[in-house]
């Protein structure tokens, strides 16, 4: 549906270079998330996608259009194919949440016949039946949202392009429309890139995840995978809640130290200062554990408790391990110890953040 080789993209009007060698494939029915901080060049994609910008070099083909030849009259026929949801959608206010599904489609000159018919069954699909006759001011937030999601599905596109589309709701809203889209997506089998720089809205509902940082596309996966296999040190950093704990090592004679202490076997590792870096969850809590830690205290999670600890070589402020609250922590101690699920450890060059692998 989508495929993009090798992709460069340079704004005129300020020389800046938004991608820079992009590969990406999408096929018909995934759900796929761009992911990466702000101005990583994810709304660039769509805007390439849409033929809204051109690229410098590179080649772009969407729905069998390819974009570096499609002529500007053609454009409307690649947008019929096309339903794109920003995150400042309009919706005309004078219009009744029916009329402005309806409208979009009018536009494109459908039939009232096909108006008919597919519009209730849109609006039944995003859960709108029975607010067909409301005006925008009388829906709330969410609500709005699912009539810009029925005005981009009803013209039935080959792929719906989102970007953003969350970001003016509250948390509560935001978790249940993304479910909701996930649910429309399942049901509709609609090939979809969803846009955020929220990556635990990606990694909750997508198929795969395209980690993005300065216009260079960083990992691509299902998210566990990428979650449990980082390329880099950034992709390690950008995924997960509590963020992984990163910390200043040294490999000697395959063992890996941080500060004096010999924490984890690293066979097959030079010697070299690395970047160390622990999920919250490769924490376990031993009397006897290799890495000991200052503790500062203990937040209790119900089932699971987070312990916050400090540690001279620790380039977080505070350290944060996730274990099972069946475990009791000795507050009255100052030094809490650790030892390392070793597929919860990583490490990465001290200098270009690359992985290296051991074991
Ligand atoms: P993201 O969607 O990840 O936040 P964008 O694709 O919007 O990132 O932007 C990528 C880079 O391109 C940023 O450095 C941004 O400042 C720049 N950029 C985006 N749009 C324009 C524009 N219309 N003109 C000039 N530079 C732009």
């Amino acid at each position: 549906m989508v495929q993009m080789n090798n992709v460069t993209m340079i704004y005129d009007s300020s020389g800046t270079e938004a991608l820079n060698g992009v590969d990406l494939e999408i096929n018909e029915g995934e759900f796929v998330f761009l992911v990466g901080p702000s101005g990583s060049g994810k709304t660039t994609i769509i805007k390439l996608l849409t033929g809204e910008v051109q690229a410098a070099s590179g080649e772009i083909t969407v729905n069998g259009f390819d974009m570096r030849r499609i002529k500007r009259r053609k454009l409307p026929m690649l947008r019929r194919t096309l339903g794109v949801i920003f995150q400042d959608f309009r919706l005309i206010d004078k219009m009744t949440v029916y009329d402005n599904v309806a409208f979009a489609m009018r536009v494109v000159g459908a039939a009232n016949k096909d108006i008919k018919e597919r519009v209730p069954y849109v609006l039944e699909l995003v859960g709108l039946k029975g607010r067909e006759k409301r005006y925008p001011q009388e829906l709330s937030g969410g609500e709005q949202q699912r009539v810009a999601i029925a005005r981009a599905l009803v013209k039935m596109p080959k792929i719906l392009l989102l970007d953003e589309p969350l970001s003016n709701l509250d948390a509560r809203l935001r978790l249940q429309t993304r479910e909701e889209i996930r649910r429309i997506q399942k049901a509709t089998g609609i090939t979809t890139v969803f846009v955020t720089h929220d990556q635990e809205e990606a990694m909750s509902i997508s198929d795969l995840i395209v980690v993005m940082k300065d216009g260079v596309v960083q990992q691509i996966g299902k998210p566990q995978a990428v979650y449990d296999s980082p390329v880099n040190l950034f992709v390690a950093k950008f995924l997960g809640t509590p963020p992984i704990n990163v910390f200043d090592g040294e490999v000697k004679d395959g063992h890996l130290y941080i500060g004096e202490e010999a924490v984890l076997t690293v066979p097959g590792v030079a010697d070299q200062s690395v970047t160390a870096a622990i999920r919250p969850e490769g924490f376990i809590l031993s009397e006897t554990g290799a890495l000991s830690c200052d503790l500062s205290r203990v937040e209790v999670m119900g089932r699971d408790i987070s312990v916050v600890s400090t540690h001279p070589k620790s380039r977080n402020v505070t350290i944060r391990s996730i274990i099972s609250a069946e475990n009791a922590v000795n507050m009255a101690s100052q030094k809490v110890r650790f030892d390392l699920k070793p597929n919860k450890v990583f490490l990465f060059h001290k200098e270009s953040g690359a992985r290296i692998d051991f074991g």
